[in-house]
Protein backbone atom coordinates (compact mmCIF):
# COMPACT_ATOMS: atom_id res chain seq x y z
CA UNK A 1 0.00 0.00 0.00
CA UNK A 2 0.74 3.59 -0.90
CA UNK A 3 0.89 6.16 2.16
CA UNK A 4 -1.08 8.44 -0.06
CA UNK A 5 -3.73 5.58 -0.02
CA UNK A 6 -3.61 4.60 3.73
CA UNK A 7 -6.84 4.68 4.82
CA UNK A 8 -6.11 2.68 7.96
CA UNK A 9 -7.25 4.61 10.55
CA UNK A 10 -10.41 7.12 10.61
CA UNK A 11 -8.35 10.70 11.24
CA UNK A 12 -7.87 10.01 7.52
CA UNK A 13 -10.98 11.94 7.06
CA UNK A 14 -10.08 15.01 7.74
CA UNK A 15 -7.43 15.71 5.20
CA UNK A 16 -7.05 15.66 1.70
CA UNK A 17 -4.40 12.53 2.26
CA UNK A 18 -1.83 11.77 4.26
CA UNK A 19 1.68 13.95 4.65
CA UNK A 20 4.93 11.90 3.78
CA UNK A 21 8.27 13.43 5.54
CA UNK A 22 10.71 15.27 3.24
CA UNK A 23 14.46 15.62 2.56
CA UNK A 24 16.79 13.35 1.27
CA UNK A 25 16.80 10.23 2.83
CA UNK A 26 20.30 8.96 1.29
CA UNK A 27 22.15 12.08 2.97
CA UNK A 28 19.83 13.23 6.29
CA UNK A 29 21.46 12.33 9.34
CA UNK A 30 19.24 14.32 11.23
CA UNK A 31 15.44 13.07 11.61
CA UNK A 32 13.30 16.16 12.89
CA UNK A 33 10.06 14.58 14.27
CA UNK A 34 6.85 16.25 14.68
CA UNK A 35 3.15 15.12 16.22
CA UNK A 36 1.11 14.91 12.75
CA UNK A 37 0.34 17.65 9.83
CA UNK A 38 -1.18 20.91 10.21
CA UNK A 39 -3.98 22.46 8.05
CA UNK A 40 -0.87 24.21 5.73
CA UNK A 41 0.91 20.90 5.50
CA UNK A 42 -2.61 19.05 4.62
CA UNK A 43 -2.60 22.08 2.02
CA UNK A 44 0.68 21.70 0.79
CA UNK A 45 1.76 18.14 1.66
CA UNK A 46 4.84 18.58 3.27
CA UNK A 47 5.76 18.80 7.18
CA UNK A 48 6.21 21.87 8.80
CA UNK A 49 5.51 24.30 6.31
CA UNK A 50 2.74 26.74 8.69
CA UNK A 51 3.33 28.58 11.46
CA UNK A 52 4.77 25.67 13.63
CA UNK A 53 7.31 25.13 10.59
CA UNK A 54 8.50 28.81 10.91
CA UNK A 55 9.16 28.61 14.36
CA UNK A 56 10.85 25.45 13.63
CA UNK A 57 13.19 27.51 11.21
CA UNK A 58 14.04 29.86 14.11
CA UNK A 59 14.96 27.30 15.96
CA UNK A 60 17.14 25.46 13.94
CA UNK A 61 19.03 28.60 13.39
CA UNK A 62 19.70 28.95 17.02
CA UNK A 63 20.66 24.88 16.64
CA UNK A 64 22.88 25.99 13.48
CA UNK A 65 21.20 23.34 12.04
CA UNK A 66 20.51 23.50 7.82
CA UNK A 67 16.69 21.88 7.66
CA UNK A 68 17.68 21.13 4.17
CA UNK A 69 20.47 18.37 5.67
CA UNK A 70 17.47 16.99 7.87
CA UNK A 71 14.81 14.49 7.32
CA UNK A 72 11.62 15.90 8.72
CA UNK A 73 8.21 14.21 9.31
CA UNK A 74 5.65 13.45 11.62
CA UNK A 75 4.68 10.55 13.91
CA UNK A 76 1.12 10.73 12.51
CA UNK A 77 0.31 11.13 8.96
CA UNK A 78 -3.21 13.34 8.65
CA UNK A 79 -4.13 16.38 9.17
CA UNK A 80 -6.21 16.82 12.09
CA UNK A 81 -8.32 20.04 12.88
CA UNK A 82 -6.63 22.08 15.87
CA UNK A 83 -8.65 21.25 18.99
CA UNK A 84 -8.69 17.25 17.78
CA UNK A 85 -5.58 15.57 19.17
CA UNK A 86 -4.92 12.53 17.26
CA UNK A 87 -5.62 9.65 18.82
CA UNK A 88 -3.19 7.14 20.29
CA UNK A 89 -4.75 4.55 18.44
CA UNK A 90 -4.25 6.06 15.36
CA UNK A 91 -0.68 7.67 15.83
CA UNK A 92 0.60 3.77 16.57
CA UNK A 93 -0.74 2.37 13.54
CA UNK A 94 1.33 5.20 11.46
CA UNK A 95 4.57 4.37 14.02
CA UNK A 96 4.12 1.13 13.28
CA UNK A 97 2.76 1.03 9.17
CA UNK A 98 4.84 4.34 8.24
CA UNK A 99 7.24 5.71 10.48
CA UNK A 100 9.66 2.37 11.68
CA UNK A 101 10.21 1.86 7.92
CA UNK A 102 10.63 5.34 6.80
CA UNK A 103 12.90 5.81 9.73
CA UNK A 104 15.01 2.60 8.15
CA UNK A 105 15.04 3.80 4.84
CA UNK A 106 17.62 6.83 6.35
CA UNK A 107 20.87 5.39 5.27
CA UNK A 108 23.26 7.87 7.60
CA UNK A 109 20.76 8.60 10.47
CA UNK A 110 22.52 9.10 13.11
CA UNK A 111 19.96 11.74 15.38
CA UNK A 112 16.53 12.23 16.00
CA UNK A 113 15.02 15.18 17.45
CA UNK A 114 11.95 14.87 18.81
CA UNK A 115 9.58 17.60 18.99
CA UNK A 116 6.66 17.18 22.17
CA UNK A 117 5.06 14.62 23.62
CA UNK A 118 3.91 12.33 20.97
CA UNK A 119 7.36 12.22 19.21
CA UNK A 120 9.48 11.75 22.63
CA UNK A 121 6.67 8.61 22.98
CA UNK A 122 7.73 6.95 20.59
CA UNK A 123 10.94 6.04 22.18
CA UNK A 124 10.02 6.15 25.74
CA UNK A 125 6.14 5.44 25.67
CA UNK A 126 6.23 7.14 29.65
CA UNK A 127 8.38 10.52 29.27
CA UNK A 128 7.41 13.66 29.37
CA UNK A 129 8.86 16.34 27.30
CA UNK A 130 8.49 18.86 30.28
CA UNK A 131 10.94 16.37 32.11
CA UNK A 132 13.41 15.21 29.49
CA UNK A 133 13.49 18.44 27.25
CA UNK A 134 16.82 20.09 26.03
CA UNK A 135 18.44 16.39 27.25
CA UNK A 136 19.43 13.43 24.91
CA UNK A 137 19.82 9.78 24.99
CA UNK A 138 19.78 6.43 23.45
CA UNK A 139 17.65 3.89 22.48
CA UNK A 140 17.97 0.85 20.09
CA UNK A 141 16.58 1.47 17.16
CA UNK A 142 13.39 0.30 16.94
CA UNK A 143 13.76 -0.69 13.18
CA UNK A 144 17.31 -2.08 13.77
CA UNK A 145 17.08 -3.31 17.80
CA UNK A 146 20.77 -4.37 17.44
CA UNK A 147 21.61 -0.59 16.83
CA UNK A 148 20.98 2.11 18.58
CA UNK A 149 20.22 5.90 17.63
CA UNK A 150 20.71 9.19 19.70
CA UNK A 151 17.41 10.83 21.02
CA UNK A 152 17.26 14.93 21.18
CA UNK A 153 14.38 15.53 23.31
CA UNK A 154 12.56 19.38 22.59
CA UNK A 155 9.70 21.48 22.82
CA UNK A 156 7.55 21.60 20.39
CA UNK A 157 7.18 24.49 17.99
CA UNK A 158 3.86 24.90 17.92
CA UNK A 159 3.86 24.81 22.12
CA UNK A 160 6.40 27.86 21.46
CA UNK A 161 4.08 29.96 19.34
CA UNK A 162 1.31 29.90 22.55
CA UNK A 163 3.52 30.95 25.06
CA UNK A 164 6.90 33.29 25.72
CA UNK A 165 8.10 30.96 28.77
CA UNK A 166 7.98 27.87 26.24
CA UNK A 167 9.27 29.61 23.80
CA UNK A 168 12.44 30.65 25.46
CA UNK A 169 12.41 26.91 26.48
CA UNK A 170 12.34 25.78 23.29
CA UNK A 171 14.68 28.65 21.80
CA UNK A 172 17.03 26.90 24.74
CA UNK A 173 16.51 23.05 23.77
CA UNK A 174 17.93 24.55 20.24
CA UNK A 175 21.21 25.78 21.68
CA UNK A 176 22.00 22.73 23.69
CA UNK A 177 21.41 20.96 20.47
CA UNK A 178 23.71 22.99 18.86
CA UNK A 179 26.36 22.40 22.13
CA UNK A 180 25.23 17.91 21.38
CA UNK A 181 26.37 18.54 17.82
CA UNK A 182 28.95 20.83 18.57
CA UNK A 183 30.59 17.82 20.87
CA UNK A 184 29.61 14.87 18.94
CA UNK A 185 30.54 16.14 15.21
CA UNK A 186 33.05 18.35 15.29
CA UNK A 187 32.65 18.66 11.09
CA UNK A 188 28.85 19.66 11.71
CA UNK A 189 28.12 22.52 9.40
CA UNK A 190 28.12 25.45 11.29
CA UNK A 191 25.32 28.14 10.63
N1 LIG B 1 2.89 20.34 13.74
C1 LIG B 1 3.52 19.16 13.59
O1 LIG B 1 3.75 18.42 14.55
N2 LIG B 1 3.90 18.80 12.36
C2 LIG B 1 3.71 19.56 11.29
O2 LIG B 1 4.10 19.14 10.20
C3 LIG B 1 3.07 20.80 11.47
C4 LIG B 1 2.66 21.17 12.69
Amino acid sequence: MDLKECELCPERRYGQGAVPGSGNCKLAQICLLGRNPGEKEDEGGRPFIGRAGRKLNEGLLFAGILRNECWVTNVGKCFTPSKVTPSAACLKMCRTTWLLDELASLQQLRLIVTFGNQALQVFEPLAKVGELHGYSFEVDRLWKPEERITIFCSFHPSAALRGSDVNKMFLADMSKLKQLEKENFTNASPC
